[in-house]
């Protein structure tokens, strides 16, 4: 299953180091170790800027809790999401990147050189910052969706649909992310429920109408989600319809995947006093480019996109990001 590509920056508090903490200074600096930090890493170490990666707290992003990656293009067999990880990691490790375990805790942009701190008690001083952090997609915090991680609770339809072909499966929300899963779904699958928990949609007015146009589409609405049966898989959901109320009541239903789509968070809060994001955190970058409003620090990957959010979408940005470092540092030279 392809699945997006982050690491997650977390609640961290924000970590300031010491003052007396180590510094280092580097050429480049890519925090993220995603498809977009990896693809930076080979096109940075390839026009010798001598990259260091900071992994994160999950090295390779979100594609190393998913199975099978069956649209990465290069890959006619598929891939496991470790493995490809893995391969990736190994590209970039062969041209030089220095990959090393930590995850940025604070960052100081407010002069030159940029300043990163790492695991709170290193600083890394950059000539040039390239953002992978990723975006992580909310849960509802059920144990269930542990229980079954990746044995039928996926955060991303056009990632893991095509294993639920013929199939029943249901997609929590009731937002854009929400009706464009289940449009997809229902191309696929034999029948999708919409768990929405209000009487009406967030999602625009053109994709509720074509959700509503769908046939295979039930949308349940004033439902949540209780938890998930089945035996090692996903077998079912209990839901709770009208919760809270007097009319509460229960209710199964039979699926075989639980695709959830309430929204993602971008890991970028420890970058928010400098650079400049839209209003749900995803940074903005200048079109067509990997440009960030700050000098020399760049972004790629899901934590600066909110639309497309695939591997491969994410790996050509980190391209762009390096392309766009090693061009800022030689005008400068
Ligand atoms: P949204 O925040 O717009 O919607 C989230 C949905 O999930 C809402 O229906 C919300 O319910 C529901 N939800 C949130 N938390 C829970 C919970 N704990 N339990 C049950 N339901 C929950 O996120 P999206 O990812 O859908 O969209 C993000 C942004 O991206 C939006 O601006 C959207 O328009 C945009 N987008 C645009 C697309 C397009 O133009 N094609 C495609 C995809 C996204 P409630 O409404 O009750 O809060």
């Amino acid at each position: 299953m392809e699945l997006f590509k982050s690491m997650d920056l977390g609640e961290e508090p924000q970590k300031k180091a010491a003052d007396n903490a180590e510094v280092e200074k580097v050429k480049c600096l890519i925090i993220g170790s995603g498809p977009a930090g990896y693809t930076a890493a080979i096109y940075a170490a390839r026009a010798n800027l001598s990259p260091v990666m900071y992994e994160g707290l999950q090295p390779g992003g979100q594609l190393t809790t998913t199975t099978e990656v069956e649209n990465f293009p290069g890959y006619p067999e598929g891939v496991t999401g470790p493995v490809m990880m893995e391969d990736l990691k190994g590209q970039a490790a062969r041209f030089g990147t220095d990959i090393r375990f930590g995850y940025a805790t604070a960052a100081d942009f407010s002069g030159y050189p940029h300043k990163v701190t790492v695991d709170g008690n290193k600083v890394i001083e950059a000539e040039t910052v390239i953002i992978a952090t990723g975006a992580t997609a909310k849960y509802l915090g059920l144990e269930d969706e542990q229980k079954y991680a990746g044995s039928g609770v996926s955060a991303c339809a056009t990632c893991d649909g095509f294993f639920y072909r013929g199939k029943d499966v249901a997609v929590v929300g009731g937002g854009d992310t929400a009706a464009e899963e289940a449009l997809y779904l229902a191309g696929l699958c034999n029948k999708v429920y919409m768990i929405v928990r209000r009487d009406v949609l967030r999602a625009s007015k053109v994709m509720a109408e074509r959700v509503k146009n769908t046939p295979n589409i039930e949308v349940l609405w004033k439902h949540q989600t209780k938890g998930l049966t089945g035996d090692g898989v996903v077998e079912g959901a209990v839901l709770y319809k009208n919760k809270g109320t007097e009319e509460q009541e229960e209710v199964n239903i039979k699926i075989d995947g639980f695709f959830l789509a309430i929204g993602h968070k971008p890991n970028s809060d420890i970058f928010a006093d400098y650079i400049d994001t839209d209003e749900v955190g995803y940074i903005q970058t200048v079109p067509g480019s990997a440009k960030t409003n700050v000098e020399g620090v760049f972004a790629c990957g899901d934590v600066q996109d909110s639309h497309y959010r695939q591997a491969v979408t994410a790996a050509g940005s980190g391209c762009m990001a390096a392309i766009d470092a090693e061009r800022w540092l030689s005008e400068r030279s």
